[in-house]
């Protein structure tokens, strides 16, 4: 077996298509899926034998955070695209922070390229920052390949000087104008600067600082309030609008209400949204502190009413890595323990497990919510987000008849502090082929090495040789 290979048959597998999931196997030729057949016999390719398991498309995270430059001791693109590799994703987009500088001009956008593709084990796409001070860039961004735009509504995490600045009304509405422009995508950070900043003073100055502080300083309301404030001014600018990690099954409600109204308008929701709440966050402490804030039992359970009934477009890890001393709380203070969820490896057998093991959601549903959904909105049909001839042989091998315990030496990100670490997984990721190179493959690990390509909005399928023309 030969990783850089990338002439496959792959064969006896259960394969999930946009539909449906049938018994196929699949020609990969130079990459990309050369067509279905069931009589491999005729083909003299090698073969890669998937007999017992089901074949996926590789997931296309649309929200991790590599921190890559200037903030490699995180996480960087070596380790995480190297953990998204094992849980199954062949393409992600890297946010504009928290690397610093962060991703708001063009030289830095080729600056973090660059990394990328000397580093990353698989696919990778960038968002560009909005802020303040780069109103002027957006138009370059856009031109140099971003997917969209990311902006805060709420304060980011990160206070060094150069830092991401979240946006006032001002410069989002000045921003949002300038985006329309460029016809490509603004995803927000939604929640209310205002609230969130008074209640968290509020609770500091009574020297109320656990976990549940924490939470109720960061209601759903501060969402909804951000969400309609976005809403309408993308009724005035037209500008096309994707939601980040929304948390709160009313918020989906309203945003489902902006589509009904024919507003450009999407959004994900994370993993940890659908599988933890509010009193796991009590129970696992700072590991599973994250920005929305985990909500109840009743809304995690809205949540999957509104992903099943086609409400919820994606899901995306908003993998957020910190070193380990930033997930320590002295004194006990959780306002100052570091936000994030650093969890991306395990996102697509987290669905399946949650989704499609427990609950009993079809394999297309869930294949539409981790491909492509993601792909259609940033742009990427049709060349990734669907098993189907002329596609990336982006592929992804699933053994439902294996469950296991994950383990922190199963991880492979930089620091290993998954909320899920000794959790049950009733299957396992086996295989993960990127453009028909094998870059993950068990018991063997990564296998890859580095051989990523940047994916802009609007390439064309890699028919030849699976080189990206664009
Ligand atoms: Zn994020």
């Amino acid at each position: 077996m030969m990783p850089e290979n990338a002439d496959w048959i792959i064969r006896g597998g259960r394969v999930v298509l946009d539909e449906e999931t049938c018994d196929l196997d699949i020609v990969v030729r130079g990459g990309v899926i050369a067509e279905f057949t069931r009589s491999p016999e005729r083909y003299s390719l090698p073969v890669f034998d998937v007999q017992g398991m089901t074949v996926m498309p590789g997931m296309i995270d649309v929200h991790v955070h590599f921190n890559e430059p200037g903030r490699e001791d995180w996480e960087g693109f070596e380790t995480g695209s190297a953990a998204l590799a094992a849980g199954g994703c062949t393409t992600y987009v890297d946010m504009p922070l928290n690397s610093l500088p962060p991703t708001v001009r063009v030289s830095l956008l080729e600056q973090k390229a660059a990394l990328a593709g000397q580093k990353s084990v698989v696919d990778y796409a960038f968002w560009g920052g909005l802020v303040p001070q780069n109103l002027e860039d957006i138009e370059g961004l856009s031109e140099a390949g971003v997917v969209g735009f990311k902006a805060f509504m709420s304060s980011p995490g990160t206070q060094e000087e150069g830092d991401f600045q979240r946006v006032d009304d001002d410069a989002l509405l000045r921003g949002m104008r300038l985006i329309a422009r460029t016809g490509k995508i603004l995803m927000l950070h939604a929640e209310d600067e205002q609230m969130v900043s008074a209640l968290t003073a509020d609770k500091r100055r009574r020297g109320r600082v656990g976990i549940r502080d924490y939470l109720q300083s960061r209601p759903p309301e501060a969402e909804r309030i951000a969400v309609r404030k976005a809403l309408h001014y993308a009724r005035l600018t037209s500008c096309r609008l994707h939601f980040a990690h929304v948390s709160w099954a009313e918020t989906v409600a309203e945003i489902d209400r902006a589509k009904q109204e024919g507003l450009d308008v999407t959004l994900e929701t994370c993993p940890h949204y659908l599988i933890l709440t509010e009193d796991d966050a009590e129970r696992i402490g700072p590991v599973a502190k994250c920005a929305p804030p985990l909500r109840s039992r009743e809304n995690r359970e809205r949540l999957w009413a509104l992903l099943a009934e086609g409400r919820i477009d994606m899901i995306s890890s908003d993998h957020s890595p910190c070193p380990p001393s930033m997930k320590i709380a002295p004194g006990g203070d959780m306002f100052d323990v570091w936000g994030g969820i650093a969890a991306g490896q395990s996102s697509y057998e987290l669905i399946l497990d949650e989704g499609h093991i427990r609950r009993g959601l079809p394999l297309p549903d869930i294949a539409r919510w981790v491909a492509y959904n993601p792909a259609k909105r940033l742009g990427f049909l049709p060349r990734k987000g669907r098993i189907a001839p002329g596609y990336d042989a982006d592929l992804v091998v699933v053994n439902f008849a294996h469950s296991y315990t994950l383990r922190a030496e199963d991880l492979y990100d930089r620091h290993r502090q998954s909320p899920y670490i000794g959790r049950r997984l009733s299957c396992r990721i086996e295989a993960t082929l990127n453009r028909g190179r094998v870059v993950y493959r068990r018991p063997d690990g990564i296998v890859g090495g580095a051989g990523g390509q940047w994916i802009k909005p609007g390439c064309t399928a890699g028919r030849e040789g699976g080189v990206q023309r664009s």
